[in-house]
């Protein structure tokens, strides 16, 4: 609703969102709440983004080395969230355990579990009428002699060989808010020699799906982050030697706990490695210390870069050489001189997602709609210069998440005794990553008070929904 009772009716505007993943679904919420008519473009069959695992990889391209890559999710068979359920749900939908085919009620399920939610956010808000599937944008570009913004897209019709002969069709919007996340266009190493003369198997764990093509190899992975400690895991199955590698010297330089503990408990096929410098082309890997092994395949876990190939801002919006940064962005939302017809939600890392793409999309919508005012240009200016600088001095990206939300947003903070398990979830992660989604959980008398809570308003949800089935059922009773 774009306004309540006796309140003024505000401006109403024609919003594109492109990518349906669940900062696109966010942002189509919001903007459908502020009276705003959106079209979500999204390229794949279904919404989700990341989490409608997709057996398919960029089979062509398996370093994901040319951008865009086709496949949009980088999402592995045996994932299961590192974030608990609890804190990963929208303000008003939240991410309940739900009993029934195929669901997971586990506080750290498979991917697949996130899907069905955001299956379900869609159908409890009417999202998918605002959704076009199998739509890819070609082209976002300022509209000829207008403030507005041209939008190409194709329709595909299937399968990636179809593409071409799609039809492309050309519309017009007041607005476009960027959606298509940042886990889907390879990060590569730019510091090993040889790469590009090695003749054996390399990939990206964008293109990582399953174990079983590494039945009986030696197996060299690149980075010691998440997915890189959950593939050597997934490996340590079924391959013959799995060597774990820092992705630099900096990585290297700090052995987590966990690793340890891995190495522990698989040290019949797993091997901890410094840093590589060089691929040989008869297969050997060198690493920093000097030490080798003999591979058959590499695979870089080294993060995702941002991607916006679509995105014709004449130099308004840029990503940095190391792909690290966009901007100039006002608060990693509105791009300076062209906001606030163009916007991004999903932009910032490190932060608890839906929830800041909920802050971020509330407030996009309620900046078009007139209701809030964004800061001169100068002074947004000033505050993405201060960004830069902290961000600098502190080596990482560094939103005060928490701030942005009160400053921008009637959304309510996030409560207590979530942000205590999300910490504490993170803690346990460290401490062992191999175990903590099904250790039990040490929960906080704090946590286990709120969780009390959040599982009463679970069962309540539980009982209005059957009933809500009940009634459906009795009705078609009747008139069958
Ligand atoms: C392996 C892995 C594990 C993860 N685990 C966790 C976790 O446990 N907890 C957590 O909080 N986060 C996790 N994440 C991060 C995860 O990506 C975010 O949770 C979330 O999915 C980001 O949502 P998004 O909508 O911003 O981006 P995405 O989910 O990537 O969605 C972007 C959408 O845009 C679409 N798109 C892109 N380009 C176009 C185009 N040109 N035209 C039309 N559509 C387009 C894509 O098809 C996609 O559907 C993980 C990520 C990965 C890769």
């Amino acid at each position: 609703m774009a306004a309540g009772a006796g309140e003024p009716v505000l401006p109403s505007k024609g919003v594109c969102v492109v990518g349906g993943g669940m900062a696109g679904l966010a942002a189509a919420r919001e903007l459908r709440r502020e009276g705003h008519a959106v079209t979500v473009m999204e390229q794949s069959g279904d919404v989700g983004g990341q989490w409608l695992y997709d057996h398919r990889t960029d089979a062509e391209d398996p370093l994901g080395a040319t951008a865009p890559v086709r496949v949009p999710s980088s999402i592995y068979a045996c994932l299961r969230l590192i974030s608990p359920r609890e804190a990963m749900g929208f303000s008003d939908f939240q991410f309940f355990p739900t009993d029934g085919e195929g669901r997971d009620p586990r506080r750290f399920p498979v991917h697949g579990e996130l899907h069905c939610y955001l299956r379900d956010f869609c159908d409890a808000f009417g999202l998918m009428d605002t959704v076009r599937l199998n739509t890819r944008v070609l082209r976002v570009a300022p509209a000829p002699t207008s403030s507005r913004w041209a939008v190409r897209s194709v329709r595909l019709l299937g399968t990636t060989e179809d593409d071409d002969v799609a039809q492309e069709e050309e519309e017009v919007f007041d607005a476009v808010v960027v959606a298509t996340g940042h886990y889907s266009q390879p990060m590569l190493p730019t510091d090993i020699e040889g790469m590009g003369e090695w003749t054996r198997r390399q990939l990206h764990s964008h293109s990582y799906r399953t174990p079983e093509p590494f039945l009986g190899e030696a197996v060299v992975i690149v980075g010691c982050g998440n997915s890189g400690n959950d593939i050597a895991l997934d490996l340590c199955r079924v391959a013959r030697e799995v060597h774990l590698a820092a992705s630099s010297e900096a990585t290297a330089a700090t052995p987590a706990m966990s690793r340890v503990l891995m190495l522990a408990n698989h040290g019949d096929v797993l091997r901890l490695h410094a840093w590589i410098r060089r691929l040989q082309a008869d297969g050997r890997v060198e690493f920093a210390d000097g030490s080798s092994v003999v591979a058959d395949t590499v695979i870089y876990c080294t993060g995702y870069t941002y991607s916006f190939p679509f995105l014709d801002t004449a130099g308004a919006v840029t990503i940095d050489s190391d792909g690290y940064v966009v901007g100039p962005l006002f608060e990693h939302v509105f791009p300076l001189s062209l906001a606030p017809s163009l916007s991004f939600v999903g932009v910032a890392k490190k932060v608890l997602i839906p929830w800041f793409f909920e802050v971020a999309a509330r407030w996009m919508a309620q900046v078009l709609s007139g209701r809030r005012a964004l800061p001169a240009e100068e002074e947004m200016l000033r505050s993405v210069e201060e960004h830069l600088r902290a961000r600098e001095a502190a080596g990482i990206e560094s939103q005060k998440m928490y701030e942005f939300g009160e400053k921008y947003s009637d959304l309510a903070p996030l409560e207590e005794w979530k942000k205590e398990l999300l910490m504490s979830s993170i803690a346990s992660m460290m401490a062992d990553v191999e175990t903590f989604r099904d250790r039990a959980y040490d929960d906080s008398e704090i946590v286990r008070k709120g969780l009390r809570g959040w599982l009463d308003l679970a069962a309540q949800a539980q009982a209005k929904s059957m009933a809500v089935a009940v009634d459906v059922e009795a009705e078609r009773a009747c008139h069958g």
